[in-house]
């Protein structure tokens, strides 16, 4: 359905901060004005679950998690940072992989099957966008996604 982005995104992070450990705190840059998308809104729910779900769990304590938008030509650049010890850089891109797990002990310590951002990574190529992590070792990790936006349209209807 017609989607638009910005309240949208505010919305999970509203429903979010509601719950987070008061440890970590929550800064937003969205732009403002609006940008409409045609999206599932469960879909890419399960989306945002998983990548805030994650950046609450590797967060250190005091941490800070950064949720952006910018409006690009024609797709919104989504990013989601936190400032946990982060992924080795040559193990970055296998995160997206079914049942990866960057560290094996960290990983069974603060559970989770490895498949989120695997099921993520197809659900947002599924609404015709991209997805890719950066990260370093000790540097935080940030998720950024893209979503096409929807042209203009003359008549408003479903
Ligand atoms: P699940 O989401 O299925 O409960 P999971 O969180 O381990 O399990 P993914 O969300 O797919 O699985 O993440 C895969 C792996 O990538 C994680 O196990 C973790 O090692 C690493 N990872 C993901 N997000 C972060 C992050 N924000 N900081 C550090 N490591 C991360
Ligand atoms: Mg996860």
């Amino acid at each position: 359905e017609r989607v638009e982005f910005i309240s949208y995104f505010h919305h999970v992070i509203d429903r979010f901060q509601m719950n987070i450990p008061e440890h970590i705190s929550f800064t937003r840059d969205l732009q403002s004005g609006k940008s409409f998308v045609w999206i599932d809104k469960d879909k890419l729910m399960q989306v945002l679950d998983n990548i805030i779900s994650n950046a609450i769990k590797y967060s250190p304590e005091g941490g800070t998690i950064r949720f952006k938008v910018a409006k690009q030509r024609n797709q919104i650049l989504v990013s989601i940072s936190d400032e946990g010890m982060g992924i080795p850089y040559d193990k970055v891109d296998k995160i997206f992989e079914r049942f990866y797990r960057a560290d094996k002990a960290r990983s069974r310590k603060l559970g989770g099957s490895g498949l989120g951002l695997a099921i993520s990574k197809e659900l947002v190529e599924a609404h015709h966008g991209r997805i890719w992590a950066r990260s370093g070792e000790g540097k935080g990790t940030t998720i950024f996604f893209t979503l096409p936006l929807m042209g203009r349209r003359r008549r408003e209807g479903k």
